[in-house]
């Protein structure tokens, strides 16, 4: 298992996935310190010649925290609607953030048949090639505001897989608000270790507990659907604390980080 480690090093492709509890606070006010960080450390990383993908959650939280809302609503065209208030707002901040560290970015937004249907999934590839060939950072949502039930993905941690998938990258960073996946739950028991490698995704399912956040979509259970995605493709996945997103430099030095899925590529080795 040493070499993988030694591949992750090598990483140049890299899709980094963060959730709307990451960049919100409780009070759904953007947590601009973290956006910061994020924007800083992602620009760092491409300056030294890696190609980054950011898969970013928190267009409908941050429109709750916008508009002033107490809570995030469940109806669908209420969320459109916020979708498209918040969508704006983030991507004014990382367009903002990336460059002040002089890169740029630009958004993607994609919906189930954006990847599902040939011709459209042909023309998404082409669009992130030219982009990472331009030398710029794609930062991609679901399109929320056209997305119903029949063409939603509906959560950003599978949406992330998708995509590692579409540009064919060598790994998949998810920053969570928890350190990676447990033996037991981390509220509940206070000896609860993290795993720090999962061969076999099936063996820790019953460990994904239930729903995530109040703020975001996804749990442990999309998160593992989502390393299940990657590692059929071939892609290593990685779930690490969004708290230290400067994590991701000790992530490419080969060092054990959260809990690393290993794709399909290194089993029986
Ligand atoms: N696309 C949703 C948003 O930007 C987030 C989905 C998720 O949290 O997984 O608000």
């Amino acid at each position: 298992m040493n070499k993988i480690y030694d591949d992750i090093k090598k990483a140049s492709r890299i899709v980094v996935k963060i959730g709307t509890s990451t960049l919100t606070y409780p009070t759904g006010k953007m947590h601009i310190k973290r956006i910061d960080t994020l924007a800083r450390t992602l620009s760092d990383l491409h300056n030294s010649g890696k190609d980054i993908i950011l898969v970013s959650s928190g267009a409908i939280g941050i429109a709750v925290g916008k508009l002033g809302l107490s809570e995030k609503p469940t109806e669908t065209n209420i969320k459109q609607a916020l979708a498209a208030v918040g969508q704006c707002e983030l991507m004014y901040l990382y367009d903002k953030m990336f460059s002040e560290y002089n890169n740029t970015v630009a958004q993607i937004l994609l919906t189930k048949d954006d990847i599902a249907i040939p011709k459209r999934k042909r023309n998404t590839q082409s669009t992130f090639n030219m982009l990472l060939d331009m030398g710029i950072i794609p930062i991609v949502n679901e399109n929320d505001t056209v997305s119903t039930d029949e063409i939603e993905i509906g959560d950003n941690d599978n949406l992330s897989a998708m995509v590692a998938s579409l540009v064919n990258a060598d790994l998949l960073v998810v920053f969570s608000d928890i350190d990676g996946l447990y033996d037991s739950d981390p509220h509940v028991k206070r000896d609860a270790k993290i795993i720090p490698i999962v061969e076999d995704i099936e063996s820790v399912r019953s460990l994904a507990g239930g729903a995530g956040t109040k703020q975001g979509t996804g749990g442990m259970v999309t998160k593992l659907d989502a390393a299940e995605l990657a590692a059929n493709d071939g892609i290593n996945m990685i779930i690490a604390n969004g708290n230290n997103i400067e994590k991701l430099y000790d992530i490419l030095e080969g060092k054990p980080v959260g809990t690393l899925f290993v794709s399909k590529n290194y089993i029986h080795e």
